[in-house]
């Protein structure tokens, strides 16, 4: 029996059941497709890194000596469509099966559900062996509650797998440190790897301009920074315990105007195209303290990342899908405004943050949070329009863990149901977190004056606008009273300086 397997961008795991016997009768089939460049605007870094991933991945199959089909953005008989790709070649080799595993996009589930029909022969999936908790645990466990709280999850997920457990306690006593991880950071933090030197990516940016495919950000991607292959990854992850990790906790949420990355591992996009197993990233960080290489509280911090938020927003996207993305809580129905796409702005925090999304196709956690996604919320921005925009510019940025981050984290477009209050915060938090601030055209401390700094004017009159909607909201309940006891004149001048911004919003 003649066997056909598809491997998709994302599903770059080498130590996949599948690739551990070799199989005369079985052919893997991998494609650079148009259908798969052109869902939204792509930030070209990351189409680039994708395609070049999946290029070392074929190589690396080859080697190990397993029969590969891969068909190139440019090659003649590339028909860009996965459906009539797979067609072609099932009657090219006369295949008996077909198999794929299982995708992490609705969009890709749905479409390979649909054509299995069409294509005559036996259809199998599989699983991709890569996440720690199956589809739909997030929705099972919290099936009787209106909040799905992480945390809960979380503690689940460590005794599940004994992650940081000593006899079914939490080690340190606590399961959380989070409150212990708010520094600012102050200095400049060791470099990491940067692949840049050997990485020459020419032959393929050229393909993908010869194809006029559709990208936008810095065209840097000749030569980019991202890993591109397992091994790649994993010195980025040995790097990353060895100089990074016992900082990590400190400075998480911290923001520096000169140092983009501070001691953030730069490995989603290693993990999102599975060449690297969240579970072997979550033992390296628990032998690192265990070998007293870090503290307690930076470990903890990172593991809840990967064996905590990331599960479960996976669980919360396949809860959800499909129709997620129609949530719109606020009803926002604002355009992004130009700058979002040059990173022309005055506002220090926010030009910095654009710029270097724009530069390296990354931001970190708290600047697509705190920065970004805040300014999206308060200025009233489409949700819809700001899923597309984080769908296009991050590297890392695959549907099922941005849109749930986006939609339901930072724009709270479901209406609580991943987070317990919106996400949003005036220049003082922006301030305490970072050195933004100092640089900027604005005024932090000024709500109303002629370089009133935006944030402020907008937190207040966003509150003011949603009352019907927030007033009742038991974590919100300092906003509310202070709302409620502010002199009328003094909210009457808030509103009106915010509608001037949000009036004039294409030039702040
Ligand atoms: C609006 C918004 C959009 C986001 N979009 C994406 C996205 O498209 N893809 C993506 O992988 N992450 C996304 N995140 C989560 C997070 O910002 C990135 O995972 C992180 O910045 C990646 O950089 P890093 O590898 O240096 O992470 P680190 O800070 O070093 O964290 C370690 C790892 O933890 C995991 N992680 C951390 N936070 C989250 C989270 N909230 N959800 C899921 N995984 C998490 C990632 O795998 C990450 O590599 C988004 C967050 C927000 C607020
Ligand atoms: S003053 Fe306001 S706009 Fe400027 S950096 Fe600070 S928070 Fe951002």
């Amino acid at each position: 029996m003649k066997k056909l397997r598809l491997i998709l961008g994302d599903q770059l795991n080498i130590n996949h059941s599948w690739f551990e016997n070799l199989d005369d009768e079985c052919i893997y089939l991998m494609m650079e497709i148009k259908d798969e460049t052109n869902y939204v605007l792509h930030h070209i870094q990351k189409i680039v890194a994708i395609f070049s991933a999946m290029r070392s991945f074929s190589k690396q199959l080859k080697e190990k000596e397993h029969n590969i089909i891969y068909i190139k953005i440019d090659d003649k008989a590339n028909e860009h469509s996965f459906e009539k790709n797979i067609i072609n070649v099932l009657k090219d080799y006369d295949i008996d099966i077909f198999e794929y595993q299982q995708p992490d996009e609705y969009r890709l589930d749905l479409l390979f559900k649909n054509f299995q029909s069409s294509l005559g022969v036996e259809v199998k999936h599989v699983c991709s062996e890569h996440f720690l908790s199956p589809r739909d645990l997030v929705k099972e466990l919290f099936k009787d509650k209106k909040q799905w709280r992480m945390e809960e999850f979380y503690r689940y997920m460590r005794k599940k797998y004994s992650i940081l457990i000593d006899d079914d306690k939490p080690i340190g006593g606590k399961w959380n440190y989070d409150a212990d991880n708010r520094k600012r950071w102050n200095g400049e933090p060791k470099a990491t790897i940067d692949f840049r030197p050997t990485h020459d990516h020419r032959e393929l940016f050229r393909a993908i301009c010869n194809e006029k495919i559709n990208y936008f950000g810095e065209a840097q991607a000749t030569n980019f920074r991202w890993p591109i292959n397992r091994n790649e990854s994993l010195d980025l992850l040995e790097k990353f315990i060895e100089i990074d990790l016992c900082n990590f906790g400190n400075f998480q949420d911290a923001m520096d105007d000169e140092n983009w990355r501070l001691f953030h591992s730069f490995l989603s996009f290693s993990l999102n195209t599975k060449m690297l197993t969240p579970l072997e990233v979550i033992n390296k960080a628990e032998d690192a303290f265990h070998e007293n290489k870090a503290p307690l509280a930076a470990v903890e911090g990172f593991i809840r990342q990967i064996l905590g938020w990331r599960e479960y927003i996976r669980g919360v996207y396949w809860s959800q899908m499909p129709g997620y993305e129609d949530n719109n809580f606020f009803n926002h129905n604002k355009n992004i405004p130009d700058w979002y796409w040059t990173g022309k702005t005055k506002m220090r925090c926010l030009s910095k943050s654009i710029t270097q999304s724009l530069e390296n196709s990354y931001a970190h956690h708290i600047q697509r949070l705190m920065i970004i996604g805040n300014f999206s919320l308060l200025a009233g921005i489409d949700p819809k329009n700001i899923h597309h925009w984080y769908l296009g510019i991050y590297i890392d940025a695959f549907e099922w863990v941005e849109l749930p981050n986006t939609l339901g984290m930072s724009q709270y477009a479901d209406g609580g149901l991943l987070a317990t209050k919106p996400y949003v915060s005036s220049a003082a938090y922006i301030n305490k977190m970072s050195n933004y601030c100092s640089k900027c055209n604005y005024n932090y401390k000024e709500k109303i004056g002629p370089d009133a700094c935006p944030f402020n004017s907008l937190y207040w009159n966003f509150f003011d606008r949603h009352q019907d909607k927030l007033s009742k909201n038991p974590r919100l309940g300092i906003v509310n009273s202070q709302l409620k006891k502010m002199d009328e004149n003094q909210k009457k001048a808030i509103n009106k300086k915010a509608n001037e911004y949000l009036d004039n919003i294409d030039v702040i």
